[in-house]
């Protein structure tokens, strides 16, 4: 079977939270004041309540509220895909799958968080959402969210993305959402970074201060992430999930299971319902891909580190490069994190998950291989997880042996076609 679809009443009920059933437990949050453990009612003036809950309970599956389902519904259960024309490229005796979660309205993994953040914030009476973004995934994800929710959406865009990509920044403003180049003269540290330098680009570190900033300063507003913490990855489990049935339906068992990490949310949800089976003894290897120009797992050090740039947010201890690590400007912008969740870190620093770093060039050229005999053109973020398979797939047709490798592509790349002129024009 080349697309294997599950039919939609089969779209999973319950997110799955893997914090049950790991052996270790995961190191506390830390206030950044005190270096105490936070409590949930720190956090109550940035975050809504059930998001707080759900992001330090042990509670194994946690219902899909029906309106959350009902939006999922418009897009999921995505399809898993098998690559047959670029395992006939590879000449390989390989089977190679891709979960692909490019077909949501925003073409990424994001709404599958963003929609199910949108819904609590509102039932708790929230009726504005702060939030930052960089390339603009994240932000238009929230966008669209939001207005399925009827929630006010306030996204402070990162300058230079605001000013060098429009599109994402129009497709924000038709779902309703306001958008505002950060540093702005919004906030305090919006103003700060300003006065010392009026020209400065931005970055996602001071776009995350600003954003909740003005969330903890107005009672009916509140802050969302789109990646990094528990809750996220626990609501990006509907696609590993999703993909144990459909593997289940063709009676497939992955060998190598492989995503691109930027703050870790795809890969942890489409590994989360498999790590289990590899505690219990199966073999299946995790590979977690992240570019050489941001090598948080493969080169940072496992510690205490703050989420931002401003040292505002609780410390995490989680790999990191440091919070004031300024990555060069590549444009897998997903992939450019001083951080990496919590969760993924900790089960890299356990060994069952290995980390991978490849540089620009080799993944561009392996996205325009996959586009030419997949017809899609994958997000240059996904595009690491794209040429680690073909790199499997490679070392399968050398080695002889017939595995089986699934990988999350987890967006496509149509609105990153000037990163691909330049790589076809050999800019980059
Ligand atoms: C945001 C994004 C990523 C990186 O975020 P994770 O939390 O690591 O998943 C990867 N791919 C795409 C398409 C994205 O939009």
């Amino acid at each position: 079977m080349r697309v294997i679809n599950l039919s939609q009443k089969e779209i999973p009920r319950k997110w799955y939270n893997l914090l049950a059933d790991l052996p270790w437990d995961l190191p506390a949050v830390l206030h950044p004041a005190t270096n105490e453990p936070v409590s949930e009612d720190d956090l109550a003036p940035v975050f809504a309540r059930e998001l707080i809950r759900q992001e330090f309970t042990k509670e194994r599956w946690i219902e899909i509220p029906e309106p959350v389902l009902e939006v999922y519904g418009s897009w999921r259960p995505t399809p898993l895909r098998r690559a047959l024309a670029l395992e006939k490229a590879l000449n390989t005796p390989a089977r190679i799958y891709f979960k692909d979660e490019s077909v949501s309205p925003t073409g990424s993994h994001k709404p599958n968080t963003a929609v199910a953040q949108a819904y609590y914030n509102r039932r708790e009476g929230v009726k504005r959402i702060t939030t930052e973004t960089g390339a603009g995934q994240w932000g238009s994800a929230m966008a669209f969210a939001s207005s399925k929710f009827d929630l006010e959406c306030r996204v402070f865009m990162v300058r230079v993305s605001y000013e060098q990509k429009p599109y994402r920044k129009v497709m924000m403003r038709i779902w309703g959402a306001d958008v505002v180049p950060s540093p702005s003269k919004e906030t305090n540290s919006g103003r700060k970074i300003l006065e010392a330098d009026p020209n400065s680009p931005g970055s996602l570190g001071i776009a995350i201060s600003e954003a909740v900033e003005s969330a903890v300063q107005d009672p009916d507003t509140r802050y969302v992430l789109g990646s990094v913490l528990n809750h996220v990855l626990l609501h990006q489990s509907i696609i590993g999930l999703e993909l144990e049935k459909q593997l289940a339906m063709i009676g497939e068992k992955p060998d190598v299971m492989i995503g691109c990490v930027g703050g870790g949310s795809n890969f942890g949800g489409f590994v989360y319902p498999f790590i289990p089976k590899k505690l219990h003894g199966e073999e299946i290897e995790f590979i977690a891909v992240e570019p050489k120009a941001c090598p948080t797992l493969t080169e940072g050090q496992y510690r205490y580190d703050f989420g931002d740039t401003a040292g505002l947010t609780p410390l995490l201890k989680m790999f990191t490069l440091g919070y004031d690590f300024v990555p060069s400007p590549i444009h897998a912008g997903g992939l450019r994190y001083h951080g990496m969740a919590p969760v993924v870190s900790l089960l890299v620093e356990k060994g069952i998950v290995t980390p991978r770093a490849y540089g620009q060039d080799e993944v561009f050229e392996s996205a325009v291989m996959f586009a030419k005999a997949e017809g899609i053109v994958p997000a240059p973020e996904s595009a690491h997880a794209v040429k680690c398979a073909i790199d499997e797939a490679i070392a399968c047709r050398e080695e002889g042996r017939e595995k089986v490798i699934v990988f999350a592509l987890s967006g496509h790349g149509l609105f990153d076609l000037s990163a691909y002129e330049r790589f076809l024009n050999g800019e980059l």
